[in-house]
């Protein structure tokens, strides 16, 4: 089975975008992982197509309709691999993680919902079941962008699409630190030479000096990621 993503958006045209290049791109043209969109402008049910309205209770901006958005998630789901998560880009939904896009990536891919405007009416959020995931804490314009973070981050841990799984074991967050720096030739630049033990040959102190780097960039650069790991292990 095909890892699939199906992304509901007012802007299909947007996609594949930057999922169409590089490590992601090469992989869905040879068909390590399928992608459609879902133009959710065509389940509109007015002669202007329109698929926002004025939020309730007053305020700046539209609203995404309801029963519109419900109709495209239907649809959508009836396409949709049975277990297939549905998910909402938010700002204010569940903080994207290593560890949840490697459980995204283990399942049969996911269907993503795009919002515009001032985001989406609550009640289809609630009656679809659909979780909301966010990509940090700052506002896009749009969904569109967040989706393709979402599902590269998922790609990419896909069997056969990481040329080297190895390095996959080994970047950040993947043990709860980050990773430690890298360096290649030249040996010497602007009178920077390259850490001496990195060029000894010893892979014994090589991966003691790695993790002593990563934890101590953790420790400085992330302390709440430094805090959750000194818990896991006590
Ligand atoms: N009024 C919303 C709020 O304050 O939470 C922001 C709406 S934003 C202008 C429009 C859409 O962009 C959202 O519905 C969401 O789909 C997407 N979006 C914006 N920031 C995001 C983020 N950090 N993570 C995921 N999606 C985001």
């Amino acid at each position: 089975m095909t890892w699939r993503a199906t992304v509901l958006t007012l802007f299909p045209e947007m996609f594949p975008g930057a999922l169409g290049l590089s490590l992601a791109g090469k992989a869905l043209n040879d068909g390590k992982w399928a992608l459609d969109t879902v133009d959710i402008r065509n389940f509109a049910t007015d002669k202007h197509r329109s698929v926002d309205d004025t939020p309730a209770g007053g305020g700046a901006g539209m609203v995404m309709r309801a029963d519109i958005a419900a109709s495209a998630i239907d649809a959508a789901r009836a396409n949709a691999e049975p277990g297939t998560p549905a998910l909402y880009l938010s700002p204010r939904g569940t903080p994207l993680t290593q560890a949840r896009a490697h459980r995204l990536a283990q399942g049969p891919g996911v269907l993503l919902l795009c919002g515009r405007f001032e985001g989406i009416d609550q009640r289809v959020l609630e009656a679809r079941e659909i979780e909301e995931f966010s990509i940090g804490d700052y506002v896009l314009s749009g969904g569109e962008l967040a989706a393709q973070v979402l599902i590269d981050a998922c790609v990419r841990l896909l069997p056969g699409v990481a040329g080297n799984h190895g390095s996959l074991a080994e970047e950040s967050f993947a043990s709860g630190l980050l990773e430690y720096p890298h360096y290649t030739k030249p040996r010497d630049w602007e009178g920077r030479p390259i850490p001496e033990v990195l060029l000894s040959g010893d892979h014994q102190k090589i991966a003691e000096w790695r993790r002593q780097q990563a934890e101590a960039l953790t420790k400085s650069r992330r302390p709440d990621l430094w805090e959750k790991r000194g818990k896991s292990k006590s």
